[in-house]
C-alpha cells in the first residue's frame, strides 16, 4: 500500500494481512519485518491505527 490511510470498506484479505503484521505493509512480502509506524483505516466510527511492519527492502513511515 502506498498511502497510510485506507478505506475500511475496501479492505481485502491481503491488506488485512499487512495491517496485522503478517506481511510487509508496503510490498506485501512475508520476510522478516521491522516496525514501520502506523497505518490507518477509515471506518464509519472514525479512524483506527494499526502498528505495521515492513521488510528490509522497504522504507518505514517513521515514528508517528
Ligand atoms: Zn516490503
Amino acid at each position: 500500500m502506498r498511502a497510510r490511510d485506507l478505506d475500511g470498506q475496501r479492505l481485502t484479505t491481503e491488506l488485512r494481512d499487512r495491517l496485522h503484521g503478517h506481511a510487509c505493509a508496503r510490498c506485501g512480502g512475508r520476510g522478516k519485518l521491522r516496525p514501520a509506524g502506523y497505518a490507518y483505516v477509515r471506518m464509519r466510527g472514525g479512524r483506527h491505527g494499526y502498528p505495521v511492519g515492513v521488510c528490509g527492502g522497504c522504507p518505514t513511515w517513521g515514528a508517528q
